[in-house]
């Protein structure tokens, strides 16, 4: 890949002998599912700690509300999960993967109702099943409504606050994987930490999983909250790992569309309800798009949207919910709760007026390749949750399978650094000079801007090769200075951290000359079977490797 002009090892020069040092058994960065889930399970076998760089709850995890698919029901089938999965994959998921998602999805759901998760349930008891785009039965485990992911989040920092050999160290940005020579083989050994009260640290670790999350703030447009900056792939980039699929980001075809206020979701689950997308007209116009209508896979609605749009000249499009629970007034508040609050706060009432929306950025498919277990690359670096690319999703996850990819690959996460083994790192006199430019007056939080609004409109939804290529000579030219800086705060860290995930992000979009599953190209419409391969990027090398993928079967 034509590297960034400068991508230098470390994000700022250090020495380690200088710096405080912690020593653990497992590193987990990050506190969503994914990272906790792992924390809880890892702490069978050894001592923890958990880094958040905000507080521990601020995270997609908790943000999220449609919910967790697994297959609970007598009139479902694991056959029939995996064939949903695969077939909103487009023909890239890796299906072994998915078969170990759905297979080992409803253990893990059922374990977290015992340790105290609330779900929804239905007057005899049994737990309430609601339907997402993409799936062909209801199989969507919610709480409260619309607040599962609070309520997951809620049942993990409680189960693992009970666990004494868990540490959690909230407002501790990780910045760098270390690494050491271990009998001749590169190992992932610590962490360069900034806690936001004592300042520099190093946390060495046997294994250190990468759990941050995704990247949805590489877009100007996004549903993920202020964390997600793509700081996995970055770090894991930078310590020499492999990174896959990076060309595809699932954007959320409805997003709250109102000036001036943060692109608040409006879940799949309202659709599937029954609401209608419509235009400003007041037309349905997914009917005519695919056979399953606006329930249809989310790369199809939202481009569906996009081009019903640029068609008609309009600006957005509606959500009618008028009509759901037979018009009964109340009845949109009493499903969706979380919701009716956020839309009253902008004088919005869905059960009598339209809401307008539009997609944005959601979910990061591409991420740190893994194996079925979490192992990276390099050795004793693992990676879980959205964060990595175990190929489970394909080139678009279906919904509501993130959660539980999350739980599923947390735990065989811990499982795999169990069954590994790998000795305690040798602690590591390792420093980072760097040396330190004129301090310009970079204005951090105007690279960002600059560089979301960029990759908005040039690897958003719709791509072409003449538009990445040009994204491509913006963030090169971005990166001159804004990598070569070096900042003192997070801020600063994560505007570098993004100018290497959205070059890597534009860079792959570029390479794949085809449209599959969320990744749409006008220059080559159509999907093309010789691209039926994931794509894998390993610093230091131009090309990507093809991943070829196993034949599907369909249940
Ligand atoms: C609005 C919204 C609604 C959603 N609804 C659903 C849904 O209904 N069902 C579903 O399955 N999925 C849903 N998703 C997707 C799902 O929530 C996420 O994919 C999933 O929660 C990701 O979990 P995670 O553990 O990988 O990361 P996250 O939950 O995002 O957690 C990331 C953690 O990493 C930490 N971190 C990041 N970088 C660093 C760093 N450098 N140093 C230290 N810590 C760091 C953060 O502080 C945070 O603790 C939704 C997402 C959003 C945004």
């Amino acid at each position: 890949m034509t590297a960034l002009a400068i991508q230098r090892r470390h994000l700022i020069p250090f020495r380690s002998s200088l710096l405080p040092q912690i020593f653990t058994d497992t590193l987990v960065v990050g506190s969503g599912v994914a990272g906790l889930r792992c924390a809880i399970e890892a702490s069978t076998a050894g001592d923890v700690i958990v880094l958040a760089k905000e507080s521990l709850d601020l995270s997609s995890t908790n943000w999220a509300q449609g919910g967790i698919a697994t297959v609970l029901s007598a009139d479902d089938s694991i056959a029939q999960h995996e064939s949903d999965t695969l077939e909103s994959g487009a023909g890239l998921c890796d299906p072994e993967a998915v078969s170990v998602l759905v297979r080992e999805g409803p253990d893990e759901v059922e374990q977290m109702i015992a340790w105290g998760m609330r779900v929804d349930r239905e007057a005899d008891g049994s737990v309430s099943l609601g339907r997402e785009g993409g799936h062909r039965q209801d199989r969507i485990v919610h709480a409260d409504g619309d607040a599962t992911g609070a309520a997951l989040a809620a049942a993990l920092i409680a189960k693992v606050r009970g666990i004494g050999s868990v540490r959690m160290f909230n407002r501790c940005f990780a910045l760098d994987v270390l690494t050491s020579d271990d009998a001749g083989h590169r190992r992932a050994a610590g962490v360069l930490t900034w806690h936001s009260r004592f300042g520099l640290q190093i946390v060495w670790a046997r294994a250190i999983v990468l759990a941050c999350g995704g990247a949805g703030q590489v877009y100007r447009e996004t549903t993920n909250p202020k964390v997600a900056t793509g700081d996995a792939v970055a770090m894991a980039w930078r310590a020499g790992a492999t990174v896959a699929d990076l060309e595809f980001m699932q954007f959320h075809p409805t997003s709250l569309y109102v000036a001036g206020a943060p692109r608040h979701l409006i879940s799949e689950a309202v659709r599937g309800e029954g609401a209608w997308l419509v235009d400003a007209a007041g037309s349905r116009f997914m009917q005519s798009v695919h056979p399953m209508g606006e329930l249809a896979p989310r790369d199809i609605v939202s481009r569906g949207i996009v081009e019903h749009l640029a068609r008609t000249g309009q600006s957005h499009a509606f959500l009618d919910c008028r009509h759901l629970g037979g018009g009964q007034p109340g009845a949109f508040a009493r499903r969706f709760p979380g919701l009716d609050r956020m839309l009253a706060g902008f004088g919005l009432d869905a059960s009598r007026e339209l809401i307008p929306v539009n997609p944005a950025a959601h979910y990061t498919i591409g991420g740190v390749l893994t194996d079925l277990s979490g192992r990276t690359s390099l050795r004793g670096l693992y990676a879980c949750g959205e964060s990595a690319s175990n190929g489970v999703h394909g080139a678009n996850r279906l919904a509501s399978n993130s959660l539980l990819e999350g739980l599923v690959f947390g735990r065989r996460v811990a499982h795999a650094i169990a069954a590994d083994a790998l000795p305690d790192p040798a602690p590591v006199h390792t420093e980072s000079r760097i040396d330190v430019p004129e301090r310009g007056d970079l204005d951090v939080a105007d690279i960002r801007a600059s560089l979301r609004s960029a990759m908005w409109r040039n690897v958003g939804v719709q791509r072409s090769a003449t538009r990445l290529a040009d994204v491509l000579k913006m963030i090169e030219f971005w990166g001159r200075y804004g990598l070569h800086a070096v900042f003192e705060r997070p801020s600063g860290w994560e505007a570098q951290n993004l100018l290497t995930v959205s070059h890597l992000m534009a860079r792959a979009a570029l390479e794949r000359v085809e449209s599959r599953g969320t990744h749409w190209r006008s220059d080559a419409p159509e999907p093309d079977p010789r691209w039926r391969v994931r794509l894998a990027w390993t610093p230091g090398h131009d090309r990507p490797i093809r991943v070829a993928l196993p034949a599907e079967t369909h249940g």
